[in-house]
């Protein structure tokens, strides 16, 4: 069976991935719209002959076959704001020079609606499952993934699962996330009035200013200072004193080595200006501990393993005026680490400066043996398809595969050869490329339908 005719409905499938496309699920700022979102795919679930079931406000599935077990595919129809810099209209599906366009269109919901369509095409060529065969479906994934908690607070977990909200070949190992947030009850810094960087804690901010009250002279050798140094600083005066603004560049919290952080920089320029004592407790921690690294070597956490890499430090928020005074991290440790010595040695540095540390959001890492039934059935079902085997890489990144406990994984939709620029502007996927996925995941879910074991 060749990919081109696993399922004849393609324009069916990519006119109802343009009508989802089209509701603006934005989780953060439309709860309501992401409900929507999830209300269209139970509904289109339902008109083709499927169980649905709504299960919380924000999670529920679509279900086929029947039988004891129960295997899933796992998708979100919620979505990150369109941001600017579109080249066609983000909440809608555009078809343009052999690639596909819109908000979403990689990230989640094009997989989502070929995951559907999979479902379909074996319903309707026949197939009797060993087992039931689930697509989970949350619209809460891009603001913390309760939904998958809501959901399996109630609902089975299946014994064998992938989403394909990642790359491929087959993500074995996640690295655990730690959020903490590092706070002083007040401001003690002499120099510096106010700092505000970043808005989300998993991201590290493009943008950072500060304002400090200092002399004409101090302000000259920190202009001449900041012009040599990495990124982009404005200064105004104001009511309030000298005001800077530093640009850097935005990446994920699982790259930060691929951003400019706005705020350590700055924090950096200030500190070799002024002096850490006059910039206060927090600001001194940030540039003496975490610095402009980004591996938590200063912290003294920096590890590394061969499933799944080197730990990772992001400064993502710091919030310092008259009434906050607190900075949030983004540590991704591998696999094999120890968190509770990661969480004591950033509680420990945090007090020397007089700082309270705290964990805001822990989550575990994720590692599958190589051996396992859902990867060997991964493998063959992207190899039938693909011709070659699937390479097997690890992620900074956090999927729903952390919420199966060890009995599923990351596998697809985006391939390591294509720029989809999922959270960006014109985020898109090759048509040759969402053929080849909608192939590959109908095949998974067909294997899973007919395999004699999941376990
Ligand atoms: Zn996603």
């Amino acid at each position: 069976m060749t990919y081109e005719t696993t399922f004849d409905s393609f324009n069916s499938m990519t006119q109802d991935l343009d009508r989802l496309l089209r509701i603006p699920s934005v989780s953060s700022e439309d709860p309501a719209s992401a409900g929507k979102a999830l209300d269209f795919m139970l509904s289109l679930g339902q008109e083709m002959g499927f169980v649905t079931k709504k299960v919380g406000p924000d999670c529920g599935h679509i279900e086929f076959g029947e039988g004891e077990e129960l295997a899933a595919v796992l998708c979100h129809v919620d979505v990150v704001p369109a941001g600017n810099g579109w080249s066609t209209e983000p909440f809608a599906l555009t078809e343009k020079n052999g690639r596909y366009y819109g908000r979403g269109v990689v990230d989640d919901k094009g997989p989502a609606m070929a995951a559907l369509y999979a479902l379909k095409a074996l319903k309707d060529s026949g197939v009797i499952p060993r087992r039931r065969l689930r697509l989970i479906i949350g619209a809460s994934e891009e603001i913390g993934m309760h939904d998958m908690e809501t959901y399996f607070a109630s609902e089975e977990m299946p014994c064998a699962a992938f989403t394909p909200d990642s790359d491929y070949g087959i993500c074995v190992a996640e690295k655990g996330i730690l959020q903490i947030e590092v706070s002083s009850p007040y401001n003690d810094a002499t120099l510096l009035t106010e700092f505000c960087a970043g808005r989300a804690i998993n991201a590290v901010p493009d943008k950072a200013y500060a304002l400090v009250d200092c002399t004409e002279t101090e302000d000259n050798q920190l202009r001449r200072y900041a012009d040599a140094k990495p990124g982009q600083y404005d200064f105004l005066y104001t009511m309030d004193g000298l005001r800077i603004d530093a640009s850097g560049k935005a990446a994920h919290a699982s790259t930060p080595e691929a951003g400019l952080n706005a705020a350590t920089h700055l924090i950096r320029i200030l500190a070799a200006n002024f002096g850490q004592i006059v910039l206060g407790s927090l600001c001194s921690f940030l540039d003496d501990a975490i610095g402009l690294e980004t591996d938590g070597s200063a912290l003294g956490i920096s590890c590394s393993d061969k499933p799944s890499g080197a730990l990772t430090v992001n400064v993502g928020r710091v919030e310092i005026n008259d009434n906050i005074c607190k900075a949030f991290l983004d540590v991704r440790y591998p696999v094999t680490a120890d968190s509770s010595e990661i969480v004591n040695r950033i509680r420990e540095r945090a007090s020397y400066d007089g700082l309270r540390a705290r964990v805001i959001n822990h989550e575990l890492p994720l590692f599958m043996e190589e051996n396992a039934p859902v990867i060997a059935l991964l493998r063959k079902a992207y190899q039938t398809v693909c011709g070659e085997p699937p390479a097997l890489y690890a992620t900074g990144g956090g999927t729903y595969a952390r919420t199966l406990q060890n009995r599923g994984v990351a596998f697809g939709p985006a391939f390591p050869d294509d720029e989809v620029h999922i959270h960006d502007a014109d985020e898109s996927i090759s048509v040759e490329h969402f053929r080849l996925h909608t192939a590959i995941c109908t095949e998974a879910l067909r294997l899973m339908a007919e395999a004699e074991s999941l376990s």
